[in-house]
């Protein structure tokens, strides 16, 4: 991928020290150093934290409800609707009809995954799966959505995405996130994952891929520079090119 080499031109490496030092990184902490360096230090040094927004509740409820109700082997529709209060996040609505309006939405999503999910020939091989592989002196962690077998036998790495942005399969082919998953399925569970697929549930289209390795094998240079920099690096300047999308904008003093 041409701007991975770009991105790595831009931002050498830190100067090593006599002894390594590593660090945990994962797609979420990779995305935020990438967005702004500065965003990295509040989020992950200072730990500052964002409120849920709507969309951001609905995506984690239906993240939970899937995976309460799958773990449970399936069941009706009343089963999945069920998982859904249970695991409803409550918080981050202006006012209780505003949330009522977005927890009918999720039951819409949910009712559709029903219907797709009752079509699904593959088995369910793991359910919010986290890995662990080493990179250097660093590790990097995951926790993939779902890893399916399919008939013939091979892994499809899956990752649920609640929001209506689909991307086409150009768009998946380069999705860092994914691309982590496949890496984390190979290299951290020791599997031979095939396909890397994202799931538009709220739309219900899976865009699925090969699992392409040169593509991996980019993500993983990009992986181990930004965590070199985090580790080494003895500042996080900021990109205030992010800071219209950034949630912090609203607190960051250095927020333009
Ligand atoms: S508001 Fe701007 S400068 Fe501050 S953390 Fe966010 S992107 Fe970076």
């Amino acid at each position: 991928m041409s701007w991975v080499d770009d991105w790595l031109e831009k931002n050498p490496a830190p100067k090593r020290q006599a002894r390594e030092i590593g660090v945990e990184i994962s797609y979420s902490q990779l995305r935020c150093y990438l967005e702004c360096p500065w965003q990295f230090k509040l989020r992950y040094r200072d730990r500052w934290r964002s409120a849920h927004t709507p969309p951001s509740a609905l995506g984690v409820s239906i993240h939970r409800a899937l995976e309460s109700y799958l773990r449970s082997g399936g069941g009706s529709l009343d089963d999945l609707h069920q998982a859904y209060e249970e695991n409803w996040v409550h918080e981050g609505f202006p006012d209780p009809a505003a949330q009522m309006e977005w927890y009918r939405k999720g039951e819409e999503i949910l009712d559709r995954f029903f219907e797709d999910d009752r079509a699904r020939e593959g088995t369910i091989e793991y359910l919010e799966r986290e890995f662990f592989f080493p990179l250097g002196p660093h590790m990097v962690r995951g926790i993939v959505d779902r890893i399916d077998r399919r008939p013939d036998g091979s892994i499809e790495v899956i990752d649920y995405k609640t929001h209506l942005d689909v991307k086409d399969e150009e768009g998946v082919k380069e999705n860092i996130q994914l691309l982590i998953y496949g890496l984390g399925a190979e290299e951290g569970l020791g599997l031979d994952p095939a396909w890397l697929s994202l799931y538009y549930v709220a739309v219900g289209r899976k865009v699925t891929v090969p699992y392409d390795r040169a593509r991996a094998a980019d993500v993983k240079r990009l992986l181990e520079r930004v965590a070199d920099c985090i580790a080494l690096g003895k500042k996080f300047p900021a990109d205030t090119a992010f800071c219209p999308s950034c949630g912090l904008n609203d607190r960051c003093t250095l927020a333009v």
